[in-house]
């Protein structure tokens, strides 16, 4: 899988991504990451990539230029036919540009499943005050959040799905079975852990564990993710329930 992420800060992505599993995964070359600084693409002779918004208002906007060449340029290498006209070019070649915005539909588990089918993806990063939207509507097929709060720029929430989409790529994750035991999958929080010793500061690890019925341990796990999951996430309870009932 193949991640390509448009931004004006490329060294902060690949620094961030370039370490522990998701390194090793880029080692083995099960997935690929490149950064593109959008900078490299404005035709503007002092390097400028913002100006004023129309009408007035704080703050500087991402012009839509250099955001539009720098996709130009990363579509059609995927496509393989050089420059890439539109997005509906790139849809065929089927990759989905990813705006991070904090205006998106909150990213989730389920959005990590979905995205991480494809082959190639594109992250559109904002800075300053976001990017002129007739750029947006000229190349964008999704937008993404990471949640209710504003961030100065949209390099961490690529990061943070990065990471998450990464370690559903089959071969990341060593053990194939924790991404199908952990919190959201069906809904459920994951059952608590423990590790060695049995017993830490006069707490036993649940007799239960060391039991060796691998049967009444899975039962017992998932009576645990189900308490957990109706006292921390009442709301994801429901949405459980109902899909049992
Ligand atoms: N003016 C924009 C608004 O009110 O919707 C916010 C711009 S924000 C300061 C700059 C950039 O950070 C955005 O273009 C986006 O790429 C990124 N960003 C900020 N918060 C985010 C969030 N919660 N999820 C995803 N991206 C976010």
């Amino acid at each position: 899988m193949n991640f390509h992420i448009l931004t004006l800060f490329p060294e902060m992505v690949m620094q961030g991504l370039s370490t522990s599993i998701i390194g090793k995964a880029i080692e083995r070359g099960l997935i690929s990451i490149e950064a593109v600084n959008i900078r490299d693409y404005t035709t503007d002779k002092h390097g400028k990539v913002d100006d004023y918004t129309y009408g007035g208002g704080a703050g500087m906007l991402m012009q839509a230029q250099p955001v539009y060449d720098a996709y130009q340029a990363v579509a059609g290498k995927i496509s393989g036919e050089g420059i890439a006209k539109n997005k509906d070019e790139n849809v065929n070649s089927r990759a989905r540009v990813i705006y991070v915005t904090p205006q998106g539909r909150t990213f989730n588990q389920k959005m990590a499943k979905d995205f991480a089918k494809e082959k190639d993806l594109i992250f559109l990063c904002g800075h300053y005050e976001g990017i002129d939207e007739r750029v947006l509507e000229e190349i964008v097929t999704d937008y993404v959040s990471i949640g209710d709060y504003v961030l100065t720029g949209g390099e961490l929430p690529a990061m943070v799905m990065i990471d998450s989409i990464s370690r559903l790529v089959p071969g990341v994750l060593h053990n194939e079975e924790s991404a199908t035991t952990e919190s959201f999958h069906n809904d459920l929080l994951e059952y608590p852990q423990y590790s060695r010793p049995e017993v830490w500061m006069g707490k036993r690890v649940p007799e239960i564990l060391l039991s060796g019925d691998h049967a009444k341990v899975d039962k017992w796990r998932l009576e645990q993710s189900i308490e957990r999951t109706k006292r921390l996430r009442p709301d994801l309870y429901e949405k459980w329930k109902l899909r049992q009932e």
